[in-house]
């Protein structure tokens, strides 16, 4: 028989195991979308890849920067980028002059000698080919960079996983790239974020890489903001509060791609929920693989969740994708 003392002994640490093992058992979401208030900011369109007659010269159909800005100016955009190979294309006064600028200018170029690489924020220029170096040097100017249309290399995704936790200004990806031409960036993008930790994602970017102005339109950023900042638009790219849509990854498209109204992370009830106009069908990855189907996914019963889920909005008009979300187990 044990006595009093013993009982009360052993019956506190059986409630101490308890409650440790229900400690281990809760799951925390790195919600990218935790700081945005989506009725107060703004869904801001942004194009952060174009080229002009900078890169190509001697191509006929290659836009001159004041073509290229009035076009996306037309569609309605509301951030741009000129993103020439190793050609600073800023700043845009002499290209604005007829007519008077409606987005924000975001000066940049496309470093072309390494792994493509969208250099952003600032007048870095190099030919230089060393990609670590490069990004050494871009977060020494305080700038951003995107990896460019990874699907067109064999890189691994150690190799890109590496470079994300090394270089925190190393925001993304792009995973849609001109009218979705290398279908493997999303497999990359997949196979990158599985292998990387669940508070330390890599976001996914929607850029024409413009050429010519059959290009212009057809996958885009919306990025989520108090302002149309400079600022702002830096912090979105920075903390994932931002999504894309494209009109290339389906077949005969009709309106436009979902528009998302609200995603709400309910920490008791273990959920992520989208609400979403023109939206028909909401599918969740993880790893790579669909684990759910619906407006609501519940992060602690799903099957298959792994470090990281990320929603594709389906509608007739579109596909809109959201970041990744971190499953902390
Ligand atoms: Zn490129
Ligand atoms: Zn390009």
């Amino acid at each position: 028989m044990l006595s009093k003392v013993a009982k009360v002994f052993v019956a506190s640490i059986l409630s101490v195991l308890l409650l440790s093992s229900f400690a281990v058992a809760e799951i925390k979401v790195n919600n990218p979308y935790e700081n945005v208030k989506w009725d107060s900011f703004g869904q801001y369109k942004g194009n952060l890849h174009t080229h002009t007659n900078h890169s190509e010269k001697y191509n006929p159909s290659a836009l001159k920067p004041e073509q290229l800005i009035l076009e996306y100016s037309n569609r309605d955009y509301d951030i741009l980028a000129i993103t020439d190979h190793n050609t600073l294309t800023w700043p845009w006064d002499d290209y604005t002059k007829e007519n008077s600028l409606k987005m924000l200018p975001v000066q940049g170029n496309e470093i072309s000698n390494t792994h493509h690489l969208l250099s952003l924020f600032s007048d870095f220029n190099t030919t230089m080919s060393n990609e670590k170096e490069v990004l050494k040097q871009i977060g020494e100017k305080e700038g951003l960079a995107i990896m460019a249309h990874p699907g067109r290399y064999n890189a691994s995704s150690k190799w890109y996983a590496n470079l994300f936790v090394t270089y925190p200004h190393l925001v993304g990806m792009e995973v849609i790239n001109q009218g979705d031409r290398y279908q493997d960036d999303r497999e990359m993008w997949d196979k990158t974020l599985s292998v990387l930790p669940p508070d330390n994602l890599c976001w996914g970017f929607a850029n024409d890489d413009t050429h010519k102005v059959e290009h212009i339109g057809r996958d885009w950023n919306i990025f989520l903001l108090p302002e149309l900042t400079e600022e702002d638009l830096k912090d979105s790219m920075i903390t994932g509060a931002f999504y894309f849509s494209s009109i290339s990854t389906l077949e005969n498209v009709v309106g436009c791609p979902p528009i998302i109204n609200e995603i709400n992370v309910d920490e008791k009830l273990n959920t992520i929920s989208i609400s979403a106009q023109n939206s028909q069908k909401v599918v969740w990855i993880s790893e790579g693989n669909i684990i759910h189907i619906g407006d609501s996914v519940n992060y602690k019963n799903a099957k298959g969740m792994g470090s990281y889920v990320r929603a594709e909005i389906i509608g007739e008009g579109g596909v809109s994708y959201t970041q990744p979300f971190g499953i902390k187990k």
